[in-house]
């Protein structure tokens, strides 16, 4: 009995407590900052619309990339944006990068740099409702392959300098322009990678670097109404594990089993079904802080009460793809081979695992994991190319801020708050020279909207590039 009234006590203290801390740390609304007006974007939309029809697919095959789609396409930016060609643009180290820079009137304080990249991934013609490669502007959007990654951002810090010079305005510091060829080639070396090395030759460090990332994203998460812009903070490392098995063949009109083909898959199969144990790491825990000081109560209440609901949490996030991603290093199988013939028994066979992983996790814990999990010592696990997880951006500061700031002034419903980003960007190329590297694309959507990036039917709605300009207008003039 007296067990029992001590328990009692016990959550009801613990509950007194967490219902104190959330009404405390609940945020009202911001009030003070006030809605940008938004720029004529009739140009930028027409300009956006001409960048997609040039094909500027990037490959990692050498030779595959057709670099004369690269030319045209910078020869077109310098038609079309002719104020920035003649006082903004540098040489560039590479023929298919292009760097820009806008000199400030405080020619003092540190520059910042914009970045985006040129190259977008290939499209399959056959799967598109529009062609991917054209001009359409249909329903409210502009349709095709790299009209929301990564040309919508390029285009409208391009607009953004190109307004400012027409106008005879300057930003406040200096700021660099950079798009790279071979961001998706993931992992290239011609692009971001040749541009960091030019701005460290040129002795120059940033105050501040953005480049493409998360959105202002709807329905986020279920019962939070209020969009959620979410800024990144860090990224995700990056690994490719080659598993293989050699076993004898024998002929497949008497089959022994099991075929290496057999112990390859049931290897994909334990990893399909084993999950990596789940962490809040400091990207998260600000995010789900950031989140709980805006969302409605229930969400106070979990969000900031992690030293007590963090298990919970964990739970509840595991259930979505998304969100499991953020809390955990995920492996998946991606290829497999056996034999190219029906009637052979593979004598070896091989699978392809790609793994996001989180801060803490390596390469070494992530092998020890695989291993445990397929639990056959005739699978072998060989390191095919691995990144690790990049470092940390503050969430506090001068930088972080003004993009807070910048954000809640063109869209002012939203909540913003910094994240951990899955997928990888150019933005980790620069961390020698700049630790405030957040990555943010100024765009408001859904999760289907952003899912047709890097599939069939990408598109962009003319909101969306009105937003993008005065928000890199915004950012320019206020910093
Ligand atoms: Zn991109």
């Amino acid at each position: 009995m007296f067990l029992l009234f001590v328990l009692l006590a016990l959550i009801f203290t613990l509950l007194v407590i967490s219902i104190t801390r959330t009404l405390l740390l609940m945020r009202k609304k911001d009030q003070t900052n006030l809605p940008h007006s938004l720029p004529d974007a009739t140009l930028a939309i027409e300009k956006l619309q001409r960048a997609i029809t040039f094909r500027t697919v990037s490959s990692r095959e050498e030779g595959e990339t057709d670099w004369d789609q690269f030319n045209q396409f910078a020869a077109y930016l310098a038609e079309a944006f002719p104020l920035c060609e003649k006082h903004l643009k540098l040489a560039s180290d590479s023929p298919y990068n292009l760097i820009y820079r806008f000199t400030g009137s405080d020619t003092k304080a540190q520059p910042g740099l914009l970045t985006a990249h040129q190259d977008v991934v290939s499209a399959n013609e056959d799967e598109w409702t529009h062609p991917p490669f054209a001009h359409t502007l249909e329903d409210g959007y502009v349709w095709g392959r790299g009209s929301f990654d990564c040309k919508l951002q390029l285009i409208a810090i391009l607009e953004a300098f190109e307004q400012l010079l027409q106008s005879d305005r300057k930003p406040k510091r200096t700021w660099y322009a950079a798009f790279g060829c071979d961001e998706e080639v993931n992992g290239g070396d011609r692009g971001a990678t040749l541009i960091a090395k030019q701005f460290e030759r040129m002795g120059l460090s940033f105050s501040v670097v953005l480049d493409e990332g998360g959105v202002v994203s709807e329905n986020y998460i279920n019962g939070i109404d209020r969009p959620i812009a979410v800024v990144g903070v860090a990224e995700k490392g990056y690994m490719d594990t080659l598993l293989s098995c050699s076993r004898e063949a024998g002929h497949s009109s008497t089959p022994q089993m099991p075929t290496a083909l057999g112990k390859i898959a049931k290897a994909v199969t334990s990893i399909e079904q084993s999950r990596q144990e789940g962490r809040i790491t400091g990207p998260v825990a600000s995010m789900l802080r950031n989140i709980g000081e805006e969302a409605p109560f229930p969400f106070a209440l979990l969000f900031l009460n992690l030293w007590l609901t963090k298990p919970l949490v964990k739970v509840i996030f595991s259930k979505n793809p998304t969100l499991n991603a953020l809390i955990r290093t995920t492996s998946v199988p991606t290829m497999i081979q056996g034999s190219d013939k029906s009637n052979v028994i593979a004598q070896s066979a091989s699978a392809v695992v790609n793994t996001r992983i989180l801060s803490g996790d390596d390469q070494g814990s992530t092998l020890k994991h695989l291993r445990a999990v397929i639990a056959d010592e005739e699978v072998s696990l060989t390191l095919r190319r691995y990144d690790n997880p990049s470092e940390e951006s503050p969430t506090t500061g001068e930088a972080f801020d003004l993009i807070k700031r910048t954000i809640s002034a063109i869209f002012p419903e939203a909540i913003v708050t910094s994240y951990l980003m899955l997928g990888a960007t150019d933005a980790r190329k620069y961390q020698q020279l700049c630790q405030h590297i957040y990555r943010f694309t100024p765009a408001q959507m859904d999760r289907s909207e952003v899912q047709r990036m890097h599939a069939s039917d990408e598109r962009i709605h003319t909101d969306n590039v009105q937003k993008a300009v005065a928000f890199f207008l915004s950012l320019l003039e206020s910093w």
